[in-house]
């Protein structure tokens, strides 16, 4: 079998895994990044409002106000440590991306354009702030093809439409790479790596109405979990108060930061009636609450009454066609809507997933041993949304994922660079581990079935579970009765069989891999979210309306052979004080 050597393995060629790449290849090292797409296809291609930075262009800002919305967007679940870390390096952040190419907009001064959104404040808690830098809404495609770019002129090296498979490991259990195969010839390959990093993004492929690509099927966090790491605060996944409605394409959270605002059948501007103050910029979990609380009362729109209307067309022709080109065109394209003259049917929409991959603020995969302070996994780091920080705790606050793939995507691969000064040479391999892997691929061969269960039905049937089991509201009989089905269905897998047709090509195989993945991640999912009875961020049970901060405030962990555990939040933060928990009105 093909076998490649490298310093550091990335997984993952989006935001998060491209930053990590070009501040390795900046330091000489060999790094190669693995993508199961073109690197410029991957989902932070997609971000459309923009990234976060208290770099006070607009309104006054600074990064300990910043630090304040995220603690309390995250409903006090997030880690103040990390959070504090993530809001003072913002600036940064944005300043490194202008000069590595980003066509950031401009304000008539010449500096950076930036926009309200969602959880934004001045002075802990007043007034909106605008915090949201933007190329257009087109942030993420500016920010994917720049780094992209970085990459090439500094020598990375891309293994483009690869699949990463397994996690490989030595005999003392010490991570050293991946078993990956090429998706156009079936090829399989070891790629031997000092240092591994997951930065595979989220899984919204769990849902059937998603902003998601198709190819986010939570592989990463997956590979984690069958490597025994668990996986942290999986029950809260954000629901993005406006997909399209019925289909899911995202109309940025910047739409409503523009002046665009929501209202119900009776034309009443809703969001004044559940966050008297931020109104329509209110934490995504408050708005998507309240749009379902319309839509369950009989205040929807259309035929079905199963929808709101987010109405931009006061904002004029010209602030759309600059500020929200793409939306428009979105609109205009799969709805035959143009927003600057009718209103826009939305609906809460799967979108992000919060939980993840345990990392401390370095990028080191972190797993606590039951008793004993957490440990890293020698030699696994994780970035982006695969990860789990953690900084957006229960509910992010919008435009903080670009600012959380970048951060910690760099803070990473500056610790790896310090772990390859310390470990100059590679380490034999535990081969089983290979066959391991080999025998999971091998699993997904062209053959002939003797079952009729096949992968496309089976996911369905799963996105259509999660959807109906584990959505914006839930209670215990709804998710008890979400655990019983993902397990049957994961049973079912055993029955999946992708067949020996001339017409049966390698993506077929790459399906049924991510349908395993995606079975893993819902498993955590829906177990952690079936035992957290307390209400808090994104995970909201009818029969437990409360946050309960005396019983969970708590991380939960999830692993695949223990179940779940649970660990305390990190409330103290580097070097301010902490935030202590208060109520959460906007
Ligand atoms: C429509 C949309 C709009 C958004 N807008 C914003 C916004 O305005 N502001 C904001 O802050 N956030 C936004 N977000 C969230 C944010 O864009 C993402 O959280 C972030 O870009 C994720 O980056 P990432 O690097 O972690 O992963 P991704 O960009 O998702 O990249 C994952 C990479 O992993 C690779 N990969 C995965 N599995 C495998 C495997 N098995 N083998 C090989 N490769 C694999 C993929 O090929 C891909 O290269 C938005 C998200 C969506 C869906």
């Amino acid at each position: 079998m093909k076998r490649r050597q490298f310093d550091s393995l990335i997984i993952g060629a989006g935001g998060g895994g491209l930053r990590a790449a070009l501040q390795l290849a900046n330091a000489d090292a060999s790094v190669a990044v693995v993508s199961k797409v073109f690197p410029t296809r991957s989902h932070t291609v997609a971000a459309q409002g923009g990234m976060n930075a208290a770099l006070a262009n607009v309104l006054p800002d600074n990064w300990h106000w910043h630090m304040f919305d995220t603690v309390k967007g995250s409903d006090y679940l997030g880690d103040q440590d990390a959070i504090e870390y993530m809001c003072r390096a913002a600036p940064r952040a944005v300043y490194e991306l202008e000069h590595f190419g980003v066509p950031f907009s401009r304000l008539d001064n010449g500096s950076i354009y930036q926009r309200p959104f969602g959880g934004q404040s001045q002075n802990f808690g007043g007034d909106q702030a605008a915090r949201t830098c933007a190329a257009a809404d087109r942030t993420g495609h500016a920010i994917l093809h720049s780094l992209y770019q970085q990459n090439i002129r500094a020598k990375t090296h891309f293994f483009d439409e690869y699949f990463a498979v397994d996690l490989l490991k030595d005999e003392e259990g010490h991570v050293l790479g991946a078993l990956a195969f090429n998706i156009h010839n079936g090829e399989p390959v070891v790629i031997e790596a000092k240092t591994t990093l997951l930065a595979t993004g989220g899984a919204g492929q769990l849902y059937r109405t998603t902003t998601n690509a198709l190819i986010n099927t939570g592989d990463g966090m997956a590979m984690a979990l069958r490597a025994g790491v668990p996986l942290q605060d999986m029950e809260f996944f954000q629901f993005h108060p406006t997909g399209i409605a019925g289909h899911g394409m995202l109309i940025t959270e910047g739409a409503r930061g523009e002046g665009g605002y929501l209202v119900n059948a009776d034309g009443e501007r809703l969001m004044e009636r559940y966050a008297p103050k931020a109104k329509d910029l209110a934490s995504r979990d408050v708005v998507s609450r309240a749009i379902a609380t319309e839509v369950r009362e009989g205040r929807g729109c259309g035929p079905n009454k199963d929808y709101v209307l987010l109405k931009l067309d006061h904002l004029g022709e010209d602030v759309i066609q600059k500020r929200l080109p793409g939306i428009r065109q979105t609109c205009i394209t799969f709805l035959g809507i143009d927003p600057a003259e009718q209103p826009i049917p939305v609906f809460p929409t799967a979108h992000y997933t919060m939980g993840g991959i345990p990392t401390n603020r370095f990028g080191q995969v972190v797993t606590p041993v039951k008793d004993t302070p957490e440990e890293p996994v020698t030699g696994l780091y994780a970035a982006g949304e695969c990860a789990c920080v953690s900084v957006h705790g229960a509910n992010r606050l919008g435009g903080n994922s670009l600012l959380d793939i970048l951060v910690f995507g760099r803070a990473a691969a500056n610790h790896i660079i310090e772990h390859l000064n310390e470990h100059r040479y590679h380490k034999p391999l535990d081969e089983s581990s290979v066959e391991r892997a080999m025998e999971r691929l091998n699993r997904w061969q062209r053959k002939p079935c003797s079952t009729s269960e096949s992968v496309s039905d089976l996911r369905n049937e799963l996105k259509q579970v999660m959807e109906e089991h584990c959505s914006v509201f839930r209670n215990e009989e709804v998710m008890r009765q979400g655990v019983e089905k993902v397990e049957a269905l994961v049973k079912r897998l055993d029955n999946v069989c992708i067949g020996d047709q001339s017409d049966v090509f390698n993506t077929a195989r790459v399906e049924a891999l991510e349908l395993e993945n995606l079975m893993h991640v819902a498993l955590a999912t829906m177990h952690s979210a079936y035992a957290r009875e307390e209400s808090r961020g994104a995970h909201s049970r009818i029969d437990f309306p409360e946050r309960d901060d005396k019983k969970w405030m708590r991380h939960s962990l999830y692993s695949l052979e223990h179940g779940l555990d649970y660990k305390p939040v990190r409330t103290k933060p580097m070097s301010v004080e902490s935030f202590p928990p208060k109520a959460r009105v906007y």
